[in-house]
C-alpha cells in the first residue's frame, strides 16, 4: 500500500475528514481552509507523542488513536476555545492495516465526540510517534489565559483527579487489570474526555484556566507564576474517585492526585461572585483552594498549616 492509498483509506475516508462547520476545505489539496467567523481568534496547540515516552508500545490501537486526540483537543478546553478540527503527523513503522484501521476508529470516535474534524496531515515511515495541531476559535478578548488569577479568587478544578495516574501501573504491566476499580481507571487513562463545554462556560468568569496535563501541583505552577499570585491548596478538598481510592489507597490517591499527570481536566481561577451560578447550572466546578498574594502553589491541611510537597509534576529534561 503507497502512502496516498494510506491515507486515502484510512484518513479521508473517515467520518472525521468530512469538511463542513468552519472547515472549508479538508484533506486533499495542499493546505485545508478554516472559516473563522468576525470576531473571533484562531486557538491553536500542538502536541507530540512518541511510542515508550508517552504511551506504552505496544498497545491497543484503537485506544491509542482516541487519547492521541483526546490530550490535544484538552488544550482547546483550557483556552474556553470552540473545537474545529485537527491535524495528524503520523510517523510508523509500517503500514500495518489492522494497526491503521484500528487507530483510525479510535481517532474517529474521540473526533464524534469532541466535534472535531480531521483536515490534513503528514504520513511519513519511522518509529512510531505522532504530531496532532488542534485549532479551535474563541471570541476576540475572551480567550482564558493563565495569567488573570487575583488574590481572593477560588482555585478549583473540574473533576477528581489522579484516575490516570492511578492507572500506570496497569497500564505498565505492572499490576493486574479485571477488576471494575482498575476498568474505571483505564477509562481514564486511555479516553479522557478534554472539557470543551466547561471551558466555554467559564468565558467571562474564570481568571485564569489551564488544563491539567502535568499534575495539579505542576500545573497549579504555571497559573501561579504567570499571574504572579500564589494557589493554596487545601489538601482535604483534591477531589478524588472511589475507584481510585479503592485501588490505591487513600494515601496513594491523595500523591496522584496532587502529582500525577494525564488528569486532562481543568484547573481554574475564578472570582467568588461567579460560583453560585455555575453550581446551579451543573457545571463540575470542585473548590480546592484559593488565591493569595505571593509566589509558587502551597499545600494546607484541614487547619491552614502548610503541608511539605513531595511529589511534582512530569517534566521532560529533569531527573
Ligand atoms: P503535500 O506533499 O502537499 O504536503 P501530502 O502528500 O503529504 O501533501 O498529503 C496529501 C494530502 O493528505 C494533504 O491534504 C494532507 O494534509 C493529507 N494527509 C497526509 N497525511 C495525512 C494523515 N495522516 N491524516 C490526514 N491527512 C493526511
Ligand atoms: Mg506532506
Amino acid at each position: 500500500m503507497g502512502e496516498f492509498e494510506l491515507i486515502r483509506q484510512y484518513f479521508a475516508a473517515a467520518a472525521c475528514a468530512r469538511a463542513g462547520g468552519d472547515v472549508v476545505l479538508g484533506i486533499g489539496d495542499d493546505c485545508a481552509l478554516l472559516a473563522v467567523p468576525p470576531g473571533e481568534q484562531l486557538a491553536i496547540s500542538t502536541d507530540s507523542l512518541v511510542a515508550g515516552v508517552h504511551f506504552p508500545d505496544p498497545c491497543d490501537p484503537y485506544l491509542l488513536g482516541q487519547r492521541a486526540l483526546a490530550v490535544s483537543t484538552s488544550d482547546l478546553a483550557g483556552m474556553g476555545a470552540a473545537p474545529i478540527g485537527f491535524t495528524l503527523a503520523l510517523t510508523i513503522p509500517s503500514a500495518n492495516p489492522a494497526w491503521l484501521g484500528e487507530f483510525a476508529r479510535g481517532l474517529d470516535a474521540m473526533a464524534a465526540g469532541c466535534g472535531m474534524r480531521l483536515i490534513g496531515g503528514d504520513t511519513t515511515r519511522g518509529p512510531l510517534s505522532m504530531t496532532l495541531t488542534v485549532f479551535g476559535r474563541v471570541p476576540v478578548g475572551q480567550a482564558l489565559l493563565r495569567s488573570g488569577a487575583q488574590p481572593g479568587d477560588l482555585l478549583c478544578v473540574g473533576g477528581p483527579l489522579g484516575d490516570a495516574a492511578g492507572a500506570l501501573p496497569i497500564v505498565l504491566g505492572e499490576r493486574a487489570q479485571g477488576t471494575a476499580e482498575a476498568a474505571a481507571l483505564l477509562r481514564r487513562y486511555w479516553s479522557p474526555q478534554p472539557q470543551l463545554a466547561l471551558g466555554q462556560a467559564l468565558r467571562g468568569k474564570a481568571s485564569a484556566a489551564l488544563d491539567i496535563s502535568d499534575g495539579l501541583l505542576a500545573d497549579c505552577n504555571h497559573i501561579a507564576a504567570a499571574s504572579a499570585v500564589s494557589l493554596v491548596i487545601e489538601q482535604a478538598r483534591v477531589p478524588l474517585s472511589d475507584s481510585l481510592v479503592r485501588f490505591a489507597g487513600a494515601e496513594q490517591a491523595l500523591q496522584s492526585g496532587l502529582g500525577g499527570g494525564d488528569d486532562y481536566l481543568l484547573a481554574f481561577t475564578l472570582p467568588a461572585d461567579a460560583l453560585p451560578s455555575l453550581q446551579s447550572e451543573g457545571w463540575p466546578v470542585h473548590v480546592i483552594g484559593h488565591v493569595e498574594v505571593g509566589e509558587g502553589v502551597r499545600l494546607v491541611d484541614a487547619e491552614g498549616r502548610s503541608v511539605g510537597i513531595g511529589q511534582r509534576g512530569y517534566t521532560h529534561f529533569t531527573r
